[in-house]
């Protein structure tokens, strides 16, 4: 039986990831990072209650100095977008440099040393069209580069490279995975603050499939 790794952040990308392909790859292990971003606390707890309700294995990697390096408004005193959604300008207020390249090393790391045979991750075609490394082309030349510098050689599985949102949210429910589990907001409130990038992205998808009740739950009144 083969066995797999997840990047979990606790957003809708991830968490669906998770459920829609545990069973297939085999997923026992899910990293959630902390490189002090504004939700960090809420994306660890939120990981945490996913990793317990599909009984696999949860770390947290602190990555302090990731923090120092970046100005992205997910980590900064600026807040982040609220406005002018969808542009170069909104995506690099929250480019942290290169994040997913930097996660799947580690995740290799363990894979290399566990004996892990896939690395999965939650990149999306939404994110690909704006985040490089969210695409096709990022996936397969960083699954290339682990046959190289690992020993296990783990492959790089990204099962919703071809969904954007609206059909994210439509698995989700299809599957039933636990989308009040969610946490998708980049701010730090309790709730989700219903104006950010990301909850706005949530938010349309969980209207676009009938998913209010999700809103209720979910978004500050
Ligand atoms: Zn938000």
């Amino acid at each position: 039986m083969t066995k797999g790794i997840i990047l979990l952040s606790g957003g809708l990308d991830s968490l669906v990831a998770l459920g829609y392909s545990k069973d297939k790859y085999g997923i026992c292990l899910a990293l959630t990072f902390d490189y002090g971003q504004k939700s960090a606390h809420k994306e660890i707890e939120s990981s945490a209650e996913i990793s317990s309700y599909y009984g696999i294995e949860h770390r947290v990697i602190k990555l302090d100095w990731l923090r120092e390096i970046t100005k992205t408004a997910l980590v900064s005193d600026n807040a982040v977008p609220t406005e002018n959604l969808g542009t170069k300008e909104s995506a690099q207020a929250v480019w942290v440099p290169n994040r997913n390249g930097l996660f799947l090393n580690i995740a290799a790391a363990f894979a290399d040393s566990y004996g892990l045979d896939y690395i999965i991750f939650g990149a999306n075609k939404d994110e690909g069209a704006t985040f490089p490394d969210n695409t096709e082309e990022f996936r397969n030349q960083i699954s290339k580069v682990f046959e190289t510098s690992t020993l296990k050689k783990p492959k790089v599985i990204a099962p919703l490279i071809n969904y954007g949102k609206d059909d994210i949210v439509k698995i989700a429910m299809d599957n039933e995975i636990p989308l009040n589990m969610v946490r998708s907001c980049y701010n730090s409130g309790e709730k989700h603050c219903g104006v950010c990038e990301s909850c706005k992205h949530l938010k349309n998808a969980l209207i676009a499939n009938h998913g209010e009740k999700y809103i209720s739950i979910l978004f500050e009144k």
